[in-house]
């Protein structure tokens, strides 16, 4: 994603979310492979919407970028900012989430279980974040899913297109 829609530009990315996954693949790695510049944006514990707003009116930044934490917290004096008002900056948000919770209601459980267990609750969707104007959402398919490693791209057609066009899609 990062490839084929930041290449040369700026990524914004709270200090919070740059974060190393399994496999020690970390972001502002993942960031500098891909030929885009990280742009660090408020705090370890705590990011403000005026602190993207400021990157995207200070810099050239093709896209925010928001990291769901998946295996630690940060506790206590923290604030973030929900993708409806990142949204509204104009640039592209791409949130990736967790789990590869499809939606927070749960509905592959089919009702079952009422109300959804804590960590579902918990846990971002995929399409709770487009419903909330996320352009892209980025998720797991061998989590929740129970598929194949693979990641998957969703979102809007034309921001989706792009990726499919780039080279590295193939791999
Ligand atoms: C698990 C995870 C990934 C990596 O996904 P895999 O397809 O399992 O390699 C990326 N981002 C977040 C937030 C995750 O939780």
């Amino acid at each position: 994603v990062v490839a084929a829609l930041a290449e040369g530009r700026g990524v914004a990315v709270s200090r919070g979310e740059c974060v190393e996954i399994g496999g020690g693949f970390r972001i502002p790695e993942v960031m500098e492979r891909a030929g885009a510049r990280l742009v660090d944006v408020g705090t370890t514990n705590r990011t403000h919407r005026d602190d993207y707003a400021r990157a995207v009116s200070d810099e050239d930044i093709a896209l925010i970028m928001r990291i769901y934490p998946s295996n630690f917290t940060v506790s206590g004096f923290t604030a973030d900012v929900d993708v409806a008002d990142l949204a509204a900056l104009g640039v592209p948000v791409v949130c990736d989430v967790g789990s590869g919770l499809l939606d927070s209601s749960a509905s592959f459980l089919g009702g079952r279980l009422q109300p959804v267990p804590a960590w579902i609750a918990d846990e971002p969707a995929v399409r709770d974040a487009l419903s909330d104007g996320a352009g892209l959402v980025t998720f797991s398919g061998d989590k929740l899913l129970g598929g194949p490693q693979c990641g998957i791209i969703a979102g809007r057609a034309d921001l989706v297109a792009a990726c499919a066009r780039h080279p590295l899609m193939r791999a």
